[in-house]
């Protein structure tokens, strides 16, 4: 059962819940979809998708991952200041004057080109430790790896420098996120070549990695990225149990939320005749409605903005929003709704009674890729619950 911990409860108005009971399923889900072996890396950039940096990195290493992805050497940090002992890879290479970071965090470096793997060895050697790098080749993400041509000087010049170790080779197929056809296949065949390469030079690491989540329920690219001698894939959104557009059709999310985001009835109120629920005159009300106040506005989720015609949950119905979210609230319609109070729950993403609202449907109204919708602004207090514990914390 999920305990229950009033405490600081009162105080919050808008917040977002994390479960990491989910977040570990999902985990546990992803890993029996994969050949046995594979080693999975979460993505935990941007803050997590949103969902807290700290708690959750920690959670996922409770939870037995094999490692943890951040975009830059900041967010590295915060994981070793949370207290993550686990391996973690930054995808951006380090700048010059970020060269000693990876040895002082024992963070693994992202390296691209010959000078960059002698700049980062130079730094290793002068801190006295050794770096572990993964070697990232360009395969269609324009600009962001190596190019696969000069691939074999770049391993080389890894594994000939006594400061750092060689342990791992990857792309990114950009090809998975797009509407195109092969979902990246051509990519990842391409990479294919390269570690071909790469093995007969004798340049080959224990970690090959390409695939993330959207690739996950694509046996094309699972079987291709197993032919290839794949040994660990990347994943952010499925843990987060975020669905990319697209993809997967109808089909059940294999996947499950993690984040609801809920707010408290602020005032109920009415607008009559001629006040306008909203900035635009378009909005104006055309008869005397009875409408909620939900601190909920686009400072706490500027998606929210757009999402004209959206509904939130009351008392378990749907409430219609109006007009266009305030830079701290929004109007939602209680005609359908009576005998709601202030201090009633609305939820904004996730399930009230037997109705919900997913991510995915915020996304597909507001234009937005899923994986945005979880960035909220400073103000939503996050609450992590697992199994056994219930926490409130801001981070
Ligand atoms: C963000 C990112 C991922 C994770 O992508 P998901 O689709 O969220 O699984 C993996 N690899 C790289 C290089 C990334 O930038």
């Amino acid at each position: 059962m999920t305990g229950t911990r009033t405490g600081r409860r009162g105080s919050t108005t808008v917040w977002a819940d994390i479960d990491l009971h989910a977040l570990g399923r999902n985990l546990e889900r992803l890993r029996r979809g994969l050949p046995s072996g594979q080693a999975v890396f979460g993505v935990v950039k941007a803050d997590a998708y949103g969902h807290g940096i700290g708690p959750v990195g920690r959670a996922l290493q409770r939870f037995g991952i094999d490692g943890l992805v951040t975009a830059d050497m900041g967010e590295g940090i915060a994981l070793r200041r949370a207290g993550v002992t686990a391996p973690i890879l930054v995808i951006d290479p380090p700048l010059p004057s970020q060269l000693r970071l990876p040895a002082l965090h024992r963070l693994s470096a992202t390296v691209t080109s010959v000078a960059e793997a002698r700049a980062l060895a130079t730094a290793a050697n002068r801190a006295g430790r050794t770096v572990g790098v993964h070697v990232r080749v360009d395969t269609g993400f324009g600009g962001f790896g190596a190019p696969g041509p000069g691939l074999t000087d770049v391993l080389a010049a890894v594994s000939t420098a006594p400061a750092l170790r060689l342990e791992g080779l990857y792309t990114h197929l950009s090809g998975a996120y797009g509407p195109y056809e092969d979902g990246g296949l051509g990519e990842l065949e391409r990479f294919g070549e390269t570690v071909g390469t790469a093995r007969t030079a004798g340049l080959l690491p224990p970690l090959v990695h390409a695939l993330s989540s959207p690739t996950l329920d694509r046996s094309a690219l699972t079987g291709a990225a197993r032919n290839i001698g794949c040994t660990a894939v990347r994943c952010g959104a499925a843990l987060f149990g975020i669905r990319m557009a697209g993809g997967q059709g109808d089909a059940p999310a294999p996947f499950a939320p993690v984040m609801s985001v809920k707010a408290r009835v602020s005032r109920v109120t009415a607008l009559e005749p001629g006040d306008f629920a909203d900035y635009a005159a378009a909005s104006a009300a055309p008869r005397s409605t009875p409408v909620a106040v939900i601190p909920f506005g686009f400072s706490d989720g500027h998606h929210l903005h757009r999402l004209t015609g959206g509904v939130l949950l009351i008392r378990g119905r749907p409430a219609p929003i109006l007009g266009r979210a305030f830079m701290s609230n929004l109007l939602a319609d209680l005609t359908d709704i009576p005998g709601v109070q202030p201090g009633d729950e609305a939820v904004l993403i996730g399930r009230q009674g037997d109705h919900r609202i997913t991510l995915e449907d915020v996304a597909a109204r507001s234009g937005l890729r899923p994986s945005a919708v979880p960035l909220l602004g400073p103000r939503v207090a996050r609450r992590y619950r697992s199994n056994t514990v219930e926490e409130d914390r801001r981070e």
